[in-house]
Order: structure tokens, then sequence, then C-alpha cells
């Protein structure tokens, strides 16, 4: 947790263009955007994997969920969107603080790799 760059950016240890924050969750800027629009949506507490969820966990992960859509309008999320949560080495994880990728801004094709 101490090394976990999401723990650092929630406690502005380092810097994110944050475009959203409430108690449970915040939406920053990803810094390498893999659609015209990318978003990360990061529940507050720290934990990799849906598998190890706590009760509080899950709170905060369907906080996230009910939020994004009311979000819609503000995030530029009108024309549709994509949420992605990677799981682990085979999809790629790099940061290991559960988040939801937002991805919209265009037409987006469905390829895995
Ligand atoms: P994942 O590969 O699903 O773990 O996604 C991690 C995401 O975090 C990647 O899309 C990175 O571009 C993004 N990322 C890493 N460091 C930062 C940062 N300091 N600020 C914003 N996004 C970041
Ligand atoms: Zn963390």
């Amino acid at each position: 947790m101490d090394d976990c760059i999401f723990c650092k950016i929630r406690k502005g240890e380092i810097p994110s263009e944050k475009v959203y924050e409430d108690d449970k969750m915040m939406i920053i800027k990803d810094i390498d955007p893999k659609a015209k629009n990318h978003f990360l949506c990061i529940p507050k507490n720290h934990f990799k994997l849906l598998s190890q969820m706590t009760e509080d966990d899950e709170i905060q992960l369907k906080h996230c969920l009910k939020t994004i859509p009311k979000l819609e309008k503000e995030l530029g999320l009108e024309g549709g969107y994509r949420l992605v949560i990677n799981q682990g080495d085979n999809a790629g994880q790099s940061v290991f603080h559960l988040h939801i990728h937002i991805l919209s801004g265009q037409k987006m094709g469905w390829t895995p790799a």
C-alpha cells in the first residue's frame, strides 16, 4: 500500500488530474490514454482483485458503478463508454489497486490483444 501509486494520488503525494472525488472514490485522467477520453475510477480502499474484496470494498465498488452514470455529462460520456477492470497478469494489470477504466470519445473495436 505504501508504494501504491493510486494510494499516493489519494493522499496527494503525487499529482494527478482529478476530475471527481467523494468520500469513497476518485476519478482521474489516465496518464497514458488508450482512447480519446480515458479516465480511471478508483475506490479509496486499497485492494487488488475482485476476489479479495471486503464488505467495505464492495460498498465502494458499488458506489463507483452507481456514480459513473451520474457523471456522464460531466465526463463527456454521452456517446457511450466502456468500463474495464483488469484482473491479474493475463489482463495486463499494472497497478495493484483495483480501478475501473472508463474509455470513451470514439467508436471502439473488440480486440483482446
Ligand atoms: P491497469 O494496467 O489496468 O493496472 O491500469 C493502470 C493504468 O494506470 C494504466 O492505464 C496507466 O496508464 C495508469 N497510470 C499509471 N500511473 C498513473 C498516474 N500517475 N496517473 C494516472 N494514471 C496512471
Ligand atoms: Zn493503493
